[in-house]
């Protein structure tokens, strides 16, 4: 895709991707061609590969490429995947998705987040994707089973219905769990009836909010119908 950004996105890949340990050849691939800055709002436009969380409106982020790339690789996506992704946000991540997986089905809580990212993903020509507006937190479980999991906002537990609904040989997840303040990203990996939790990263995301999410009253996992 030739643009203006094509330099910047080169450097992004190779400083802040290839040079952290991002190996994934389609995931560096992906991330050299979907064009970030067209995903963020104009006025942040110019820090669009720079390597931070961008504000997007709402009072949501779109993570610094870095973590972006680090939860797609933890996916391990071939390209024969039906993806599940929770929080839609930009549009940026379900872009990546679209070009690495079969079919993306994206949730996203707020209208206007979910329309401006429909908008961008159609102008740029993306059409394995179904965009719905709705609380993620419950996954779509008209759609599943999902080969591929990965949720963009803190958890405090680990959702139940997101677990039933991954792939039962071999689905995966990718989710930050934890406090409001902190987490660690966590990617499950099913067998039949046993889910393989592997603990990485420290994280810090904004909220996942909905039924299995943080309410806004309390700090803590407990009060909210986990797994
Ligand atoms: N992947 C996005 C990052 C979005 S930030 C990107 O590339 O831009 C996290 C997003 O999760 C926000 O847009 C927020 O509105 C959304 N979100 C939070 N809780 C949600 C829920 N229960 N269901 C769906 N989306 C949710």
């Amino acid at each position: 895709m030739g643009d203006s950004f094509e330099i910047a996105r080169s450097r992004m890949v190779a400083m802040q991707l290839a040079m952290r340990g991002i190996h994934d050849a389609r995931v560096l691939e992906a991330m050299r061609t979907v064009p970030r800055h067209l995903f963020v709002p104009p006025a942040v436009r110019h820090y669009a590969y720079t390597d931070q969380p961008l504000t997007i409106g709402e009072g949501q982020t779109i993570s610094q490429p870095y973590i972006v790339a680090l939860m797609i690789q933890m996916l391990s996506l071939q390209g024969h995947e039906h993806v599940l992704e929770i929080g839609t946000g930009s549009g940026y991540q379900t872009a990546l998705l679209c070009q690495l997986a079969r079919h993306v089905y994206t949730l996203e809580y707020y209208p206007r987040l979910a329309g401006r990212a429909d908008r961008i993903l159609s102008r740029l020509g993306y059409e394995n994707l179904d965009i719905h507006v709705g609380d993620g937190s419950q996954g779509l479980p008209d759609m599943a089973p999902f080969d591929a999991i990965i949720v963009s906002a803190a958890a405090p537990a680990l959702p139940g219905p997101l677990r039933s609904q991954m792939t039962e040989t071999g689905g995966r997840m990718v989710i930050p769990v934890g406090s409001r303040q902190d987490q660690h990203l966590e990617r499950i990996t099913r067998q039949h009836n046993t889910w393989q939790i592997e603990q990485t990263e420290r994280v810090r995301f904004v909220p996942l909010v909905g039924r299995y999410g943080f309410h806004a009253s309390s700090d803590a996992a407990d009060d909210v119908a986990g797994v």
